[in-house]
């Protein structure tokens, strides 16, 4: 998995008089000490090796190594030796038993108005060494139901919301019948999802050339996009409702945990679900009549695309090992020598759906290669000041089993001690993509200002600036990115291992990638091979190198600063954003929903709306009260006040050491105090209220969730409600930054 689409949070102008701007020393560093660590990082970056990560991917990737395999226990093994070779004497692996589908049958066939069998086979690659190997897991979307279903078939587009009001607008649904969505526009268990809340009785998703295929340029071998015959592995788990192993939530799946029923399982989808290569979908399209699609809605394939449903009919059937597996993480940590008892933590999964080069093996390549170059500093007579912890996660491909199970198996001690999350999920090349919470911006954008772009020689943040001028869409924004001083770091949703970090237990997290000049189609297909990641992703391993100048120095920032460099400021001008967007996103809705009750009311809307919707009655749209933000305002208005304080008391503690006592707990404990005692509506696991993925949404992340999702859903008594929650939390921030005093 890995982040798609996530917001942009624009930390706009402001504020760059934070704790430690006023100097030339590292943020976060006396003097002395700026000296000492930049030299450190000097002798971190000599040791990192671009050919050891080329190493390190091919034999990482050589078979196929899912969760539950042979191979993938012996990819765990491999990473854990390694660790021992480096000098992380304290490394072990920690296993967990979770339950894991894997495929046992797949069917799908069109049985009217002809006959055709779905081939379902990704073919083998000359030009590609493990494209044809044994092992692999075909094509199939795992925690999808079993199932032997026949119905018509109907096209619904992108199965998002609005593609279901708009079939209900041409007076279509899709109750009783089997839907065909395509790849793309959301997170691929949200299709399934959405089918079935409407109905459908299964859900065939298959990538268009379109958006993953010959339109969009040469496919593979030829090229790095999707031939014909390839098709997109995935999970379907609902990790937006809880992540992680789905028959224990909320505590670790040992050996003898107890357990629910897999029927009693909120996160597991309740219909069938395949996803298909376009060979295998071209005559399942083509077979729809029914009303021509919107041009929205049409793909690159060479028919008129057609919706359905009448004459086409299919039967699907799956089903599925319902096995219990073992996963394997695999934990390394090196001691603190000041600071035992404050871990920085880092993480990368090594499953793969199938070999995996680039997901996730491109980012482990780079965690090892940071293990490697710290190892080789211990042997030189360093000793970390806070204690790192490095991670290896199995089962992250099917829902974040591994990280989810270890952090809820050690959640009362990492509490207690984690300074913070860096996560990275494979790599590529181009552009810095960063995610995390907001106090660390800072932090981010020294890092990047400081690491080279391998490709121009300017540096990483120099890079992403000039990118994000370029493809600014409007005068307005690109003056905005213009004006930006800061790294844009995005707020995270989900989809990859500091979930269970960030949301369920509030460390503050941060998710790195190198992305944007490596477009592909390979993703969790058997092509993504060490062959396709070395012809169309990062050659000469560049960009794995830069990744691990950026994680690594972040890591070491972090166990080596006098002072956490954490910047609420920062966090405090972020969350004066999300206000903003909360605030325009209920006038927009007011707006919207009165236009359109006019329009009813006057009877003009049938000439307003799309002509194709004749069958509609349109209904009245409910009436948007003004809402009432006071409370976050006031609390926001505190936290501004406390962030000036402990901003003062940092740089008084960077002078005198005795000032320092207690104050990076502070630093790194103040996220824990925006936890939602009982979590967010409908998701308990989900604890932290100003990030989450979107309930209904998928992976890309919405602030402030609980008064957003509530102001989405329409539910006013909802969001006075969720105001008052998160104000209570933001409030409570305040006064832990002030005193040190928490409530949990
Ligand atoms: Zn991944």
């Amino acid at each position: 998995m890995k982040t798609q689409g996530v917001i942009l949070a624009l930390l706009l102008a402001a504020n760059s008089n934070g704790l430690f701007a006023q100097t030339t020393d590292l943020r976060g560093f006396s003097s002395k000490s700026s000296v000492l660590q930049r030299t450190l990082e000097e002798r971190f970056d000599q040791q990192l090796n671009a050919a050891n990560i080329g190493r390190t991917i091919k034999e990482l990737s050589a078979k196929p190594h899912h969760l539950g395999s042979e191979q993938g226990k012996i990819v765990a093994e491999t990473i854990l030796k390694r660790f021992k070779d480096y000098g992380w004497l304290d490394s072990k692996i920690e296993r967990y038993e979770v339950l894991f589908p894997t495929p046992k049958t797949r069917v799908l066939t069109l049985t009217e108005p002809i006959q055709f069998t779905a081939s379902l086979k990704e073919p083998a690659y000359a030009d590609d060494a493990s494209s044809g190997q044994s092992g692999q897991l075909p094509a199939y979307n795992a925690w999808g139901a079993d199932g032997d279903v026949t119905g018509e078939l109907i096209y619904v587009n992108f199965g998002l919301p609005e593609d279901y009001d708009r079939l209900e607008k041409l007076g279509l649904n899709v109750s009783g019948k089997i839907v065909i969505a395509r790849y793309g526009r959301s997170w691929r268990g949200l299709k399934p999802k959405l089918a079935y809340e409407r109905g459908a009785i299964g859900c065939i998703i298959y990538s268009d050339p379109k958006e993953d295929g010959y339109y969009k340029g040469d496919v593979y071998p030829a090229g790095p996009f999707k031939n014909e015959n390839a098709a997109q592995r995935g999970s379907v788990l609902d990790v937006m409702v809880q992540p992680g192993d789905p028959l224990t939530p909320g505590i670790a799946a040992t050996q003898t945990a107890e357990r629910i029923l897999k029927e009693d399982a909120q996160s597991i989808l309740k219909i069938p679900v395949l996803p298909i290569s376009y060979h295998d979908a071209l005559p399942l399209l083509s077979a729809l009549d029914g009303p021509v699609a919107p041009e929205s809605w049409r793909g690159a394939l060479p028919i008129t695309y057609h919706i359905g449903a009448g004459r086409a009919k299919v039967h699907l059937k799956v089903a599925s090992n319902w096995n219990r597996v073992s996963a394997y993480n695999v934990i390394a940590k090196i001691k603190g020598t000041v600071y035992p008892d404050q871990w920085v933590v880092r993480g990368n999964h090594h499953d793969a759906w199938v070999n995996g080069a680039a997901d996730p093996v491109s980012g482990l390549a780079a965690l090892l290669e940071e293990a490697k170059a710290i190892g080789a500093l211990l042997k030189t007579g360093y000793k970390p000041k806070r204690t790192l912890v490095y991670c290896a996660w199995d089962g992250e491909e099917p829902g974040l089993l591994g990280s989810t199970e270890w952090v809820e198996d050690h959640a009362d001690e990492l509490s207690r001690k984690a300074v913070a999350y860096i996560n990275t999920d494979g790599n590529g090349r181009g552009f810095l993509k960063a995610g995390g919470a907001q106090q660390l911006a800072s932090l981010v954008t020294d890092i990047a200002q400081e690491v080279p772009d391998p490709q121009t020689q300017v540096s990483v943040l120099e890079r992403r600036k000039s990118h994000d001028l370029v493809t600014g869409t409007t005068l307005k924004l690109k003056k905005e990115r213009f004006d930006l001083n800061k790294f844009p770091l995005d707020a995270l949703g989900t989809g990859s291992d500091y979930s269970p970090f960030f949301q369920h237990l509030g460390i503050p997290s941060l998710n790195f990638e190198f992305e944007g000049e490596d477009e592909g189609g390979e993703y969790h297909t058997n092509f993504d091979s060490y062959e396709d990641y070395v012809r169309f992703k990062d050659r000469n391993f560049d960009y794995g190198i830069t990744l691990a100048k950026v994680t690594g120095r972040t890591l070491l920032r972090l166990a080596e600063a006098d002072v956490l460099p954490f910047e609420y400021a920062d966090l405090h001008v972020a969350l004066k954003g999300y206000v903003q967007e909360l605030i325009k996103l209920g006038d927009d809705l007011r707006e919207s929903n009165a236009q359109e009750n006019r329009l009813i009311n006057e009877g003009k809307y049938q000439q307003a709306a799309d002509p194709l919707t004749v069958f509609y009655v349109p209904r009245n749209k409910p009436v948007v009260p003004e809402l009432d933000f006071a409370n976050l305002d006031k609390a926001i208005a505190a936290l501004g006040k406390s962030v000036e304080n402990v901003s003062l008391r940092a740089t008084k503690a960077l002078q005198d050491k005795k000032e320092r006592a207690g104050l990076s707990e502070i630093l790194y404990q103040a996220e824990r105090q925006l936890l939602l005692t009982a979590g967010l509506p409908q998701r308990p696991w989900y604890k932290h209220s100003l990030y989450a993925p979107g309930l209904h949404t998928g992976y890309s992340v919405k602030t402030l969730p609980g008064i957003r999702e509530a102001i989405e859903q329409g539910d006013w008594f909802e969001v006075t409600k969720q105001v008052d929650l998160t104000a209570e939390r933001i409030q409570q921030l305040a006064v832990f930054l002030a005193t040190g005093l928490g409530t949990k």
